[in-house]
């Protein structure tokens, strides 16, 4: 493939937008990871079978389809500490079926240090580390900067990172206090010079308007999204608050594969939401595809789309990594009817009302001691349930009843009552949740209930 996407790959991708998704042949090469694959005795599966991989020339790297978000790695029991035995398993059972791409960040707590324990245990060129500068929340000085990214390296036990990201972008406003009048970015410049940073991107979580006027700034190796079937047409604020057709992964996947930059897609399964859909959703989905669960129907939908290069899912234990790894072995794509009939599922997964939490907990911790995200998990358990006034129905009865046990079982001071509408959680929630409209709604629901 020429340094960039050829502009006819780029049109193919387009014609396919135009109806409003993109499937087919690959813009990227896709093949099987085996050919391309790692050698040494402790990589191989047993069965030999390795993930599907896609390889973009211009960045020389073939990289496997999944990768391993390393936000919401096991825990150990009764802590919140991580399970660095657990982690280790899981990396290795993930390098041994050619996951090559490891994601965390210095805002993940302690997923640095054990994600580096446990791949120095291999050789560096069997992983491809991503990690991001989080200098977000009054950190934005030159020195900070710096010292945040020497102490990832630290963290990671290596003296380069693969992929760096300016984590966060909001849109120019955040990318210049953050990276520009700071002179951290050309710092980052000068690291890449050195070897220090192989390549450069940002994730983002702006508007659709936002993200052109970033992409100008510089040639970016590649760009991270948040990219779904119910985020494709329009990304939710949540229920009552209505959603914004003003920001949808649709726009920004097609903006970015017209500029011939690969897609790396964060929340494929929106934190965990389109892994525990409603009993309906779920039978739609059964219908159609037996054999797919509903985090493998949200996983294939990304991974179908032919400008993306990773599909990274937060995998929280070796069940949930099994199923993935067996899922990209092999991928099978969704063809444009499959791709179409998810976004029917879409449209009813959005009727259910679900406030759309990914439980990132960029918001925490709350002053007042509300557990934000765990509210939003109780309240979307019974989301339909809640919000329909078929209060006749048992079924709706029953589901009200179960919500109310999940509420008074969070701990006293953490449950949606005892936020105080400060509104600091506001503009931390990459997913501009209306965070206190909803505790007080929910807050107004248990009374009612
Ligand atoms: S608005 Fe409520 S939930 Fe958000 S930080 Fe303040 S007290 Fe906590
Ligand atoms: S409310 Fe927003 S910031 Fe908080 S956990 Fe959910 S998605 Fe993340």
């Amino acid at each position: 493939m020429d340094e960039k996407m050829t502009r006819r790959e780029a049109l193919r991708g387009l014609f396919y937008a135009g109806m409003g998704l993109a499937v087919g042949g690959p813009l990227l090469k896709s093949e099987s990871a085996r050919a391309a694959g790692m050698s040494g005795p402790w990589d191989e599966a047993p069965d030999g079978t390795k993930i599907d991989t896609r390889t973009w020339d211009k960045m020389g790297e073939t990289l496997g389809l999944l990768g391993l978000g390393c936000m919401r790695l096991p825990t150990q029991r009764g802590s919140r500490r991580l399970d660095q035995e657990a982690v280790n398993a899981m990396i290795d059972y993930a390098i041994a079926h050619g996951v090559n791409y490891f994601d965390t960040a210095p805002a993940y707590g302690e997923s640095e240090v054990v994600t580096g324990k446990a791949l120095s245990r291999h050789p560096r060129s069997a992983y491809k580390i991503a990690t991001k500068l989080s200098n977000m929340g009054g950190r934005a000085t030159l020195e900070a900067g710096q010292q945040m990214f020497e102490n990832s390296l630290k963290n990671l036990q290596t003296d380069y990172v693969d992929f760096l990201l300016l984590h966060n972008l909001q849109g120019i406003g955040s990318y210049n206090t953050r990276f520009r009048d700071n002179g951290l970015f050309d710092w980052l410049l000068e690291q890449k010079k050195k070897g220090r940073i192989k390549h450069l991107g940002f994730s983002f979580h702006g508007t659709n308007a936002d993200l052109p006027p970033l992409v100008d700034l510089y040639d970016w190796d590649f760009v991270q999204i948040q990219l779904n079937y119910v985020d494709w047409k329009e990304m939710s604020r949540g229920w009552g608050a209505g959603g914004s057709s003003e920001t949808n992964s649709e726009y920004l996947y097609n903006y970015l594969v017209g500029k011939g930059i690969p897609v790396l897609v964060m929340e494929p399964v929106k934190g965990g939401a389109l892994a525990n859909v409603s009993d309906g959703v779920g039978a739609l989905m059964r219908e159609r595809h037996p054999d797919l669960s509903p985090a493998a129907n949200a996983l294939t939908f990304v991974g179908s789309l032919p400008g993306v290069m990773v599909t990274l899912s937060g995998m929280s234990n070796m069940a949930q990594l099994k199923e993935n790894v067996s899922l990209f072995t092999g991928f099978k794509p969704f063809d444009e009817q499959d791709m179409a009939f998810m976004l029917t599922v879409a449209d009813l997964y959005k009727s259910k009302g679900q406030i759309p939490c990914t439980a990132c907990a960029y918001c925490m911790p709350c002053p007042a001691g509300v557990d934000i995200p765990g509210n939003f998990r109780v309240f979307n358990s019974a989301s339909d349930a809640l919000l329909s006034s078929d209060t006749g129905n048992k079924e709706i009865r029953d589901k009200r009843k179960a919500f109310l046990k999940l509420y008074n079982a969070q701990k006293k001071g953490t449950r949606a009552d005892a936020c105080v509408a400060c509104n600091a959680c506001l503009p931390k929630c990459p997913q501009h949740i209306s965070i206190p409209q909803h505790m007080q709604r929910i807050k107004d629901l248990v009374a009612k209930i």
